[in-house]
């Protein structure tokens, strides 16, 4: 809805010339973003040691130290995500620094994408029938889903993703939720000139992978679709990171994340110069599962054989969000906590037997 399509009440009450709020500017809308398996280590520290002049993994590492190494760990974090180290620890919350006693943890013991995605967009681990990373209807009901399924958000929610599994995570066939995802296009007949665009360049530009598009194209997408038609609930997952890694190419993954960290800012600057967006909408921002704790033997790869390939990250900011900046104190949060997060700030209801997760306090002091 169009901010300029106010309530006839507040038309009304303006000409009496009290104070009126369009309801749906003052509404929380929520975007949650994913990066795929990107650990919490560089997260906190930069570059790491063991891998940024390693050639085994490097192709340039005169250059990938030039652009990433530093010897203290807050310059080199802040040269890597600058908008994460600079604007959200002013503004929003940083959990998942285990060297200072901030913990967040996957509760499924599975440590791969599938399982993770599951479990931050329903709530709770199905370690029993979530296994494989396989094209598998979710037989699980995402918050997606569970708000699409409410009036208040039909038709207000959409998920866009550079895996090509999504539309299977979220159940698009089930959930009604449009999910643009792999190598899909906009569709519709009201594309804009840039969709269009977007349209004519993704099948031209190869992707280093068969099943996930570079994220550019999934963010472009999102972003046009924003603009356009103002959805109130956006689930944006990018892929980069996880398949650089898979790749063994510790100079991409890096480069990758530099790059997410600014179509995350992106996303933010668009927000607050967008009417509908400004100073209403909370962002959350995680990932699906870590690469393990040593460095040389593991980044490369994920899952439940990998020691500490269940410790992931957690950033909030925005709308109704205490800024604390990198979380210092000792804490214990889980992946299962966001999707109940995510329904409270919506308005939409939990069934406390699908979600066993408490809601974030992202709100206190
Ligand atoms: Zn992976």
């Amino acid at each position: 809805m169009k901010k300029s399509m106010l309530p006839l009440a507040c038309i009304a009450s303006l000409l009496i010339g009290s104070f009126c709020n369009a309801q749906n500017a003052k509404d929380t809308k929520v975007i949650l973003i994913t990066l795929d398996g990107f650990r919490w280590q560089e997260l906190f520290t930069g570059a790491d040691s063991l891998l940024v002049a390693n050639s085994e993994y490097v192709s340039d590492t005169t250059d990938l130290k030039d652009r990433f190494w530093l010897e203290d760990p807050k310059a080199r974090r802040e040269a890597l995500m600058p908008f994460f180290w600079k604007d959200v620890a002013k503004m929003g919350q940083i959990h998942g620094n285990r060297m200072l006693g901030s913990k967040v943890d996957l509760t499924n013991k599975m440590w791969f994408s599938y399982p993770g995605y599951n479990e931050i967009l329903t709530g709770k681990a199905d370690d029993a029938r979530i296994d494989s990373n396989d094209k598998i209807p979710n037989p699980n009901t995402t918050i997606l889903e569970i708000a699409n399924n409410d009036s208040k958000y039909k038709d207000k929610v959409v998920a866009f993703g550079s895996w090509d599994v999504f539309p299977y995570i979220v159940n698009e066939e089930r959930s009604g939720v449009p999910v643009n995802a792999g190598f899909e296009l906009a569709q519709g007949s009201d594309l804009t000139e840039r969709e269009k665009f977007l349209n004519e360049l993704q099948p031209v530009i190869p992707s280093p992978w068969p099943a996930v598009r570079l994220d550019a194209f999934t963010q472009h997408y999102a972003l046009e679709k924003m603009k356009k038609d103002h959805p109130e609930f956006v689930y944006i997952a990018y892929g980069e990171t996880d398949d650089f890694a898979h790749d063994g190419e510790y100079d991409s993954y890096l480069k990758s994340a530099h790059t997410t960290d600014t179509l995350i800012e992106q996303l933010w600057n668009f927000t607050q110069n967008d009417d509908f967006y400004k100073d209403s909408t909370l962002f959350i921002i995680t990932t699906d599962h870590g690469r393990g704790t040593q460095p040389l033997e593991s980044w490369k790869g994920h899952g439940s054989d990998v020691k500490g390939a269940g410790s992931v990250w957690m950033v909030v900011f925005g709308k109704g969000v205490t800024p604390k900046g990198e979380v210092k104190q000792q804490e214990h949060l889980y992946s299962n906590q966001i999707a109940p997060t995510v329904l409270k700030v919506l308005g939409l209801k939990a069934d406390p037997n699908k979600m066993k997760g408490k809601p974030l306090d992202i709100s206190k002091k």
